[in-house]
């Protein structure tokens, strides 16, 4: 027996389907102390849940946020129906851009929509479940960090403007954040992919699924992240320009 094998046969591990290498443990039981663990190359990475700071009074009427050390995971209390397939979406240069016209945003109101095609677009997509999958490393998912607050307060300020449209449906909004420079969470790597399908109940044909996002491995492009995401996961690729 390996060491993955032996450590599974000790702690109930389940083997991923959808992550080779990665193995998940069984956490029944354990979730209501927030604790889980990840094997990944079998280094065991505790995952403890991390409580924030900010009391996002208004996020928390539609959605329940939970942080781990390298995930923020915001899901909705009351999914809505999702007759149709999830579209997967990058956050930062596909679906909203800095307002001070800076790289990175400079507080949690330093955003604004990519393009005035962004929110007529979530509108037509009534029955899909949007799902925003980030990287965002320079978050220190840690007790009482700024970051995180400041993560946390911009996805608020996102939900809440997509609110005042009578036709969205935010209940079908789901935003999840790899905190890390590395590791099983952060794009292109799928610990996303795999979480979403944890928290929703229903099966869908995720080849069906689009992914839509920038960082496309083009001559401009910082990163091919988003594409390499949407590969390994099996979701179709497509860029903002084309999709939106
Ligand atoms: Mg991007």
């Amino acid at each position: 027996m390996d060491i993955l094998g032996k450590l599974s046969a000790k702690s109930k591990i389940t083997k991923n389907s959808n992550s080779i290498g990665s193995l998940k443990r069984n956490t029944e039981g354990l979730n209501n102390i927030g604790l889980g663990t990840i094997l990944n190359n079998a280094k065991v990475i505790e995952r403890t849940e991390i409580r924030t700071f900010g009391q996002f009074k208004k996020l928390k009427k539609t959605h329940k946020p939970t942080v781990y050390s390298d995930l923020i995971k915001v899901t909705p209390l009351a999914p809505g129906a999702m007759s149709s397939n999830p579209i997967f979406f990058d956050l930062d240069d596909t679906l909203i851009k800095t307002k001070s016209g800076g790289k990175f945003s400079r507080s949690p109101e330093d955003w604004k929509w990519y393009n005035d095609k962004i929110v007529k677009k979530l509108r037509s997509l009534k029955d899909n479940a949007i799902v925003i999958v980030s990287n965002q490393a320079a978050v220190a998912a840690k007790k009482d960090s700024k970051s995180l607050s400041n993560i946390l307060s911009k996805i608020e300020y996102i939900f809440a403007d997509l609110q005042k449209d009578q036709e969205i449906n935010i209940n079908n909004f789901f935003f999840f954040a790899s905190t890390n420079k590395k590791g099983v969470m952060r794009k292109p790597e799928i610990g996303i992919f795999n979480e979403f399908k944890k928290v929703v109940t229903q099966d869908f044909d995720y080849t069906k699924s689009l992914f839509i996002g920038d960082a496309a491995g083009r001559n401009n492009d910082f990163s091919d992240s988003d594409l390499k995401f949407a590969q390994n996961a099996g979701l179709i690729f497509k860029i903002p320009e084309d999709f939106f």
